[in-house]
């Protein structure tokens, strides 16, 4: 006889496993098939192998999407604090870093260890090494063909994430799935991920790999991040810079503020009366990076003594590292990417339940939809909140 179940839930990461918990915590016969050796590769590897978890300030402000209103009901029907809640009753130590941004004190692992030990006690089977081969509909819903044998499933939800990372098990599967259900998938391409430049951009930054800004702020039009910074062989990096690439896209004019919270000009009128001997090289190396500072000082702005400086010029250098010209030609894409930007588009799902308005007991969830969270915690928190909502209904 085949096999049913109720919900079969196509992806055993972090909005797979949460859909498959609250389905079976109702009574739903439920099964997970995931194709990857082990569920939930990416929490391992999340936050530098601590998981940052969920996000305290999370809000619908901190996603990008075609429609910034459809992640909000399922946002405030499961909170960080509901999450919050399940990682104590599983006794699992953690501590916000900076920013609301919670992650555990010893390992992710924990926190995969909490979800397959709340689908064995709702009853959910979970299967991994099962690929997923063909789905078609079917009376009772959906039929779905495993590495396991066909399933029939009432309904299915599909969980498999979006494209970054493909050593992880990141497939375009999920996308398939939805056009050949007639969805319409917006254009995907990689967030939270390094930007690179080529040419002389590239030549007049390389050998500054390693150096780091602790604070810069990097704008793109009216969006800006304050955070770290970092040069990296292909380009730049660091938080500031990971969350801006979310917002992007070739061509757009990237500004860095490289000492946000001094007035340099005012800083550097100030030096020039300090220390009028000083050449401009080693006093802007006070202020940033002394490898960063040297390279300004010989490409962009003449070292000299600072008395020989007008006021209005050092003005206008102060101007011009507020406001700093970054050229970026690319990023590095899927391969670093934190997160897939687009997906399944969100109008052709309901916000409360994720269900598809085209095909009845068809849901998505998590990655795979056109919601993508900043850096910080707010892409799990929309992973277990768009997973939960499905799995209140599913089945
Ligand atoms: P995933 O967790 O990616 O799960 C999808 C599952 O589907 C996978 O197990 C995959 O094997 C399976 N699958 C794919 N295709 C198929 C197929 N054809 N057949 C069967 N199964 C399939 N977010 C945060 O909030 N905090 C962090 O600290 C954080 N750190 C990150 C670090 C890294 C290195 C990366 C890459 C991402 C990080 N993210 C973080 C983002 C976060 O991991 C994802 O947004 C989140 O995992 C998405 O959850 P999901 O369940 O939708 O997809």
């Amino acid at each position: 006889p085949r096999m049913k179940v109720d919900v079969l839930v196509i992806g055993a990461g972090a909005a797979g496993l949460m859909c498959a918990i609250t389905a079976g915590q109702r009574g739903k016969r439920v099964r997970v098939v995931d194709h990857a050796n082990k569920a939930g590769k990416k929490i391992l590897m999340s936050g530098g192998g601590r998981c940052n978890f969920t996000n305290l300030g999370t809000t619908p402000a901190n996603f990008l999407s075609a429609n910034p209103h459809f992640a909000k009901s399922a946002l405030a029907r499961y909170t960080p604090w509901d999450f919050i809640a399940l990682v104590e009753k599983h006794g699992i130590r953690y501590h916000e870093k900076e920013l609301g941004q919670l992650f555990c004190d010893e390992s992710s692992k924990l926190i995969v260890r909490m979800l397959l030990d709340e689908c064995a006690a709702a009853g959910v089977e979970v299967r991994t090494g099962c690929a997923v081969s063909r789905v078609e509909t079917s009376e009772e819903g959906f039929l779905v063909h495993t590495a396991d044998g066909p399933v029939q499933a009432t309904s299915l939800v599909v969980a498999t994430g979006g494209l970054s990372i493909p050593s992880l098990g990141a497939t375009g599967f999920g996308y398939e799935l939805a056009r050949q259900f007639g969805h319409t998938v917006l254009p995907t391409r990689a967030g939270l991920v390094p930007l690179t430049l080529s040419g002389k951009h590239q030549e007049r930054y390389q050998d500054l790999a390693g150096v780091a800004l602790p604070v810069s702020e990097a704008r793109v039009g009216k969006r800006s991040f304050r955070a770290g910074l970092l040069f990296t062989h292909r380009g730049v990096s660091g938080p500031a810079i990971l969350q801006i690439s979310s917002y992007w896209q070739a061509g757009d004019d990237l500004r860095l503020d490289l000492s946000p919270e001094t007035d340099i000009g005012d800083w550097l009128v100030a030096q020039r009366g300090e220390r009028p001997a000083a050449e401009l090289k080693n006093v802007l190396g006070d202020l940033l990076p002394k490898r960063l500072a040297q390279r300004l000082c010989e490409v962009w702005f003449p070292s000299k003594p600072m008395r020989q400086f007008r006021e209005a010029e050092l003005v206008d250098i102060g101007r011009q590292l507020h406001d700093w010209p970054i050229v970026a030609s690319g990023t590095e894409g899927y391969r670093t990417a934190e997160v897939t930007l687009g997906g399944v588009d969100t109008n052709e799902l309901s916000s409360s339940t994720m269900e598809s308005k085209r095909v009845p007991g068809l849901y998505f969830i998590g990655e795979v939809v056109d919601v993508t969270g900043w850096l910080g915690g707010y892409n799990f928190q929309w992973a277990w909140a768009s997973g939960h909502a499905a799995g209140e209904v599913a089945g």
